[in-house]
């Protein structure tokens, strides 16, 4: 079919019935939402839900998600459990080993704020985000597996209207670093 340019409305109908527009940081987008790697970490019992969202009743290779054991294969950390002083260095270790972009998402009340053991211990981290920036909050003593996977649709979420310049701008710098080296 032959279109004259000048009849605009016919050109515009044409290009929205034949042409997908999309921009660079849609399908960059796209393409890192549907394929994330999470890395297998897991310090305590919250681990044990993760485990069970990875096996056939819940399916979450659905989504793209295939579990490594590399953090170089990796672009998305799930912080399954307590986290001593003891332990900081290396999640720093593998969080500064995985490529950009990842994200993170603190998965339990211990991850999140040091949970039951902030009462006497003095050797849990009260918080993941003091070593390494988090993404997703996934509250629970442990969250279920239901609940990981709207933390990971959350996520996706996120990344679809991620902005690669702006991502590349914040850095991926950990503020209370020198926690870990305590
Ligand atoms: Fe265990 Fe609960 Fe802590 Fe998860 S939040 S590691 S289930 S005590």
């Amino acid at each position: 079919q032959i279109i004259n340019p000048i009849e605009r409305p016919q050109v515009t109908q044409a290009l929205s019935e034949n042409v997908i527009l999309t921009t660079v940081d849609d399908l960059y987008n796209w393409a890192r939402l549907s394929s994330l790697w999470p890395l297998l970490y897991g310090t305590a019992c919250c681990f044990i839900e993760f485990a069970a969202l990875i096996g056939s009743r819940f399916d979450f290779d659905r989504f793209g998600l295939i579990p490594r054991s590399s953090p170089r294969q990796a672009d998305l950390i799930i912080t399954a459990g307590t986290i001593n002083m003891k332990m900081a260095p290396a999640l720093v270790r593998l969080y500064e080993q995985m490529p950009d972009p990842k994200y993170v998402i603190a998965m339990g009340a211990c991850t999140i704020t040091g949970g039951m053991f902030t009462v006497d211990s003095p050797t849990t981290v009260r918080g993941v985000d003091k070593l390494i920036p988090v993404d997703v909050y996934l509250p629970g003593c442990p969250p279920r597996p239901e609940a990981i996977i709207d933390a990971i649709i959350k996520l996706r979420k996120k990344i679809a209207n991620d902005s690669m310049q702006e991502r590349g701008k914040q850095g991926q710098t950990h503020r209370y670093y020198s926690i870990a080296h305590k």
